[in-house]
């Protein structure tokens, strides 16, 4: 085994950036920018894995569990208490635990499904919910964040700025707080939730609201970025180094092995993206079997899926052909804000990683992305209209029968119901009941006592 190095940031054989176009080379702690110059295309992190346990899929998973075993004892150790840097290793191997910006974004429920959403999807399958808005701000992001701003501290950043749909500034606000360090963030006006505009003014970030959508914030957020901001948002990818723990954390659950899909919600594609680099990594390092990706996504902001469907099944180069007929779409109203998303800035890893673990995409109806919430409501789990497009998707995939009759199925949720109050007791205000006064007589007869 080897031993820890010390990182050398200077160095570029421990951990740096390689264009996913053309294989240009930088440095992941000098680059700003997070476009390549020769060709403009997304950065993939890169680690030299032979200076920890080479391709040794064991020597990583026992060092995992070793942690897990530890996690009922008090410690400041990183690696044994956060969700994400317990898998450090495949994740960012060569950063000092001291450098390590954590809230302790934790290892989170791994549930089955519960009986109303069982009968809601209406097929058997062996269903589970990976709860990823018991996190410090109630998203998935965090897993992102956490190794984000890790990455941005060491690096000498003191300023991180973001366009989002809500989740997103919550994380870079809390995160850069905990840092110490200053957060902008960029809003669609009127398309947050209440919740989501005020996590980023609860850390003290510098809210910015445009009148127009997340694809103005976001083009307006990478103008900002060649003129100096650096970016908190997934075209950066230490971001999805840290989404990877989503797929390392199922991976531990079910004992090394992962089930036959993964489903997950696509807004800017930052998940899919880091779904299939996980797994990527662990059949490099020898595990058999990795997961089918479903990608969803609601009818009103569906420009991946709807090209998806465009793309002869049977014609060759079909990542060529996809991409092609891919069109940015001006994007409807929905109640799932987080994935209102009309032009994805992950799209190319996303569509590459899709496609290369024979993935599938679906597109979520309005009312089903609702009632998934609601099912989920009745089985004690209150999930965002996110999830709801995850779990309409599989629905609709079983239907078509993609997901066969017994196949373990995963579902990301990705933030917490608590963010999207408004939208989910919309049509449960009539359940309301206004007692008459504040005798215990009155409320009791309402109880039938
Ligand atoms: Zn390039």
């Amino acid at each position: 085994m080897a031993k820890e190095k010390k990182m050398d940031t200077s160095s570029s054989k421990q951990t740096w950036l390689k264009c996913i176009g053309c294989g240009y080379e930088t440095d992941l702690f000098k680059e700003r920018k997070f476009r390549c110059p020769r060709c403009g295309n997304l950065y993939d992190v890169m680690h030299n894995f032979e200076l920890v346990y080479g391709e040794n899929l064991n020597a990583y998973t026992k060092k995992f569990d070793d942690r897990a075993a530890q996690i009922a004892f008090h410690s400041d150790d990183p690696t044994i208490h956060s969700g994400v840097w317990r898998f450090k290793e495949w994740i960012m191997p060569f950063i000092p635990n001291e450098n390590i910006i954590t809230l302790k974004e934790g290892i989170v429920p791994i549930v089955r499904a519960g009986k109303h959403l069982r009968n809601w999807i209406g097929t058997d399958m062996n269903l589970w919910l990976i709860l990823e808005g018991i996190t410090p701000t109630g998203s998935f992001k965090d897993f992102g964040g956490t190794v984000l701003i890790t990455v941005a501290k060491t690096a000498g950043v003191s300023a991180i700025t973001c366009a989002s749909t809500g989740d997103t500034s919550a994380m870079a606000a809390a995160y850069a707080a905990s840092a110490g360090m200053k957060c902008a963030v960029i809003l669609p006006r009127g398309k947050v939730t209440a919740a989501q505009l005020a996590q980023p003014l609860a850390h003290g970030a510098k809210v910015i609201t445009l009148p127009g959508s997340f694809d103005d914030c976001m083009r307006v957020m990478q103008e900002l970025v060649r003129l100096g901001a650096y970016p908190a948002n997934s075209l950066n990818p230490s971001r999805i180094e840290g989404h990877q723990a989503t797929v390392f954390q199922v991976a531990q659950f079910f004992g090394w092995h992962l089930p036959d899909w993964i489903s997950v919600p696509v807004g800017n594609g930052s998940n899919v993206s880091s779904l299939g680099k996980a797994m990527r990594l662990m059949k490099r390092f020898g595990l058999k079997k990795t997961s089918r990706i479903l990608g969803c996504q609601s009818r009103a902001a569906s420009p991946l899926a709807k090209s998806w469907n465009m793309t002869s099944p049977s014609g060759k180069n079909f990542l060529e052909n996809w991409k092609k007929n891919f069109r940015p779409m001006k994007v409807g109203e929905t109640t799932a804000t987080a994935a209102r998303i009309g032009d994805p800035v992950s799209r190319d890893k996303a569509m590459r990683e899709l496609v290369y673990f024979d993935g599938a995409m679906q597109i979520a109806e309005e009312r089903d992305l609702n009632k998934a919430v609601a099912v989920c409501g009745l089985d004690g789990h209150f999930v965002c209209p996110q999830t709801g497009i995850a779990l309409a998707g599989v629905r609709g995939a079983a239907k078509k029968g993609w997901i066969k009759n017994g196949a373990s199925v995963v579902v990301v949720s990705t933030a917490h119901g608590i963010k999207f109050t408004e939208s989910a007791t919309r049509d449960l205000q009539k359940n309301i009941i206004d007692a008459k006064d504040c005798e215990t007589e009155t409320v009791a007869k309402i109880l039938k006592l």
